[in-house]
């Protein structure tokens, strides 16, 4: 906790003086779920980003967004050492060889930035701006790895950006340079990597569902839509609000492609050289962000759990009263409720010269999960009022009891971000036995639709790219990993009418 109360210090977030005079949002998030998300990220809403930095593409992360964007970095970097991966951290640039060398990654080239001048010398050869850590890392682990006793090797990177010129640019959800975390890992046998992946599964479990509140479903990709260089992929997918799939996570079972191409072997315990098996996990800041403000959100602004809230409570004081001697109380009495909830939680005494009902508008835009309201009264009998964010209620307290009482309302908010995420995607999961169906259910509810298919092999791809015609955009999500559910005797493909071999997800994409 006491890197909590370190965040608190200053004014987080605290709106400008120049922000008086805006109007919030005005767009409804189930009607207008595009323009929603926008007011909420920008000056209108809760100032996450600013968008008006001048090249096209790139954002500037605001103080509020980026506690959040940090805190859950945190816990991605908590879980992953507790795996028992070590943290380090590469150079930007990659040189052009490392690129072309893994045959397969030079499909990435339409997309990098690259790095061509020195000052006024060009540089013999260019360098990319990192778009990926595969290229970089694996040429240094081959340097790294000697025998069977540096196995397995567990590494990471944090905090990094990286770097693609995506032609089209979203707040958190498509950036030219983006918010990373990676993990690099190498073992002896398949048997540990799929292992690794299974633990790639638990950690998201963990973070994106225990603490977050964002619920996903763990797919195994069709061969068609893996990652170019990995024998497989499995990402967890979460559902926004206008349908569309969020792709949260991604883990590769890179195989022995890499460790091909980069000449990674280890001398095994009987003497033999042998190649290593690769896997890497990518738990994407970005996209967890994007389904936090859009999944959890309301018409109001942010809705935050208590897990990545930069503040758990907010307190305001009330003091109408003309009398000098009541607000003085409640000043007082503000202070003595920061100080003690401090001991246990992040929290901030809002005491700049605005009005009451202005400071509620902005905690709540920004998702603050409790709200501490005192006035005369309160101060007078030695209580407080606290409001939730979600579910909106109000109850006076008394002030003994005032850290368990946010300590309950904090567990009360996250279980009601639970029930209603949950709520949400099983609304929007459907099930379709034709084409038609599909379609039907694509145009008026979206979210994942279940269907017969033919193939998630490559000879799939064709009644895939059908699909995603006929249905204006979804695609093909693949099996879920852990319970992949099995057609029944006659059903058959959506698309060509072959017998099905398995039930996909398909959605709509960004
Ligand atoms: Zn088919």
């Amino acid at each position: 906790m006491a890197e909590e109360k370190d965040i608190v210090a200053g004014a987080p977030g605290l709106p400008s003086r120049g922000s008086a005079g805006t109007k919030g949002i005005t767009a409804s998030k189930e009607k207008d779920f595009s323009e929603w998300y926008t007011q909420v990220c920008t000056e209108q809403g809760a100032k996450l980003v600013d968008i008006r930095y001048n090249v096209q593409g790139f954002v500037v992360h605001r103080p509020w967004a980026f506690r959040i964007l940090r805190k859950i970095y945190e816990l991605y970097e908590k879980e992953v050492e507790a795996d028992g991966h070590e943290p380090y951290l590469f150079p930007t640039v990659i040189p052009e060889e490392n690129l072309l060398k893994e045959k397969e990654h030079a499909g990435f080239s339409p997309d990098v930035f690259w790095v061509t001048m020195a000052g006024d010398e060009k540089l013999e050869a260019p360098l990319a701006l990192r778009p990926t850590g595969e290229t970089q890392i694996y040429p240094i682990y081959a340097l790294w790895i000697r025998s069977y006793n540096d196995l397995p090797l567990k590494g990471y990177q944090s905090r990094i950006t990286v770097f693609r010129n995506e032609k089209t640019t979203r707040p958190f959800l498509r950036g030219r340079e983006f918010m990373f975390f990676e993990t690099h890992d190498v073992f002896r046998t398949h048997e540990d990597a799929m292992a690794q992946i299974s633990r790639d599964l638990g950690m998201m479990k963990r973070v994106a569902w225990d603490r977050l509140a964002l619920p996903f479903i763990f797919f195994q990709r069709p061969q068609f839509d893996k990652f170019k260089g990995a024998d497989n992929t499995y990402a967890a997918d979460t559902l926004m609000p206008d349908g569309k799939r969020n792709q949260m996570s991604s883990t590769h079972d890179l195989g022995q492609r890499f460790a091909n191409a980069y000449g990674l072997k280890y001398d095994d315990e009987d003497g033999t050289e042998k190649q290593p098996h690769q896997t890497c996990f990518g738990p994407g800041i970005y996209r967890h962000m994007a389904a936090l403000i859009g999944i959890h959100g309301d018409d109001t602004g942010l809705i935050l759990p208590s897990a990545v809230c930069p503040l758990h409570a907010v307190i305001v004081p009330i003091t109408f009263s003309k009398k000098p001697e009541d607000a003085k109380a409640v000043e007082e009495f503000c202070k003595k409720a920061e100080k003690e909830a401090a001991k246990e939680f992040a929290v901030k005494f809002d005491s700049s010269a605005t009005t009451p009902g202005f400071k509620f508008n902005q905690w709540e835009m920004l998702g603050v999960p409790v709200r501490l309201e005192i006035g005369p009264r309160e101060a007078k009998e030695g209580k407080v009022t606290i409001a939730l964010r979600a579910p909106k209620e109000k109850r006076t307290v008394a002030f003994a009891d005032l850290n368990k009482e946010i300590r309950d309302s904090l567990e009360k908010l996250d279980s009601e971000l639970k029930a209603r995420a949950e709520k949400y995607f099983a609304n929007n999961t459907k099930d379709a036995k034709t084409l038609k169906e599909l379609k039907d259910i694509i145009e008026k509810h979206r979210g994942f639709v279940r269907v017969p298919f033919c193939s998630t092999g490559m000879d799939g791809e064709k009644c895939a790219d059908i699909l995603k015609t006929e249905t204006l955009g979804a695609v093909v999500c693949g099996t879920g990993f852990e319970n992949p559910e099995k057609p029944k005797k006659g059903d058959k493909c959506v698309v060509c009418g072959k017998d099905a071999r398995h039930i996909v997800y398909t959605a709509k994409t960004y």
